[in-house]
């Protein structure tokens, strides 16, 4: 390894034409369904989600990390956050 060459080949990129199509689509639908993914995790943590939804947030998160990741941080926050609430009232159910 030469350190103090610098490689150039890092700023190259491909043009968004080069790209096939479908890859494109597979790509954008799955942005999407990330983005819906994190847009219901809130109501998802709080058993707010209708069931059918709740097998499609799940079977989402089954194969992608960076929603895992997103949900970790998210179930903490909503953690501390029902903590707080139930040094308050005490109601512990179930
Ligand atoms: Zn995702």
């Amino acid at each position: 390894m030469h350190r103090g060459q610098i490689r150039v080949t890092a700023g190259h990129t491909r043009p968004r034409e080069a790209r096939s199509s479908r890859d494109a689509v597979v790509h954008d639908l799955r942005d999407v369904e990330c983005r819906s993914t994190r847009a219901v995790m809130h109501d998802y943590l709080d058993r707010r989600l209708p069931a059918r939804r709740v097998r499609r947030f799940e079977s989402h998160m089954d194969g992608c990390p960076r929603c895992i990741r997103a949900f970790i941080d998210a179930r903490q926050t909503a953690w501390t956050r029902k903590a707080a609430a139930r040094n308050r009232s005490w109601s512990w159910s179930g």
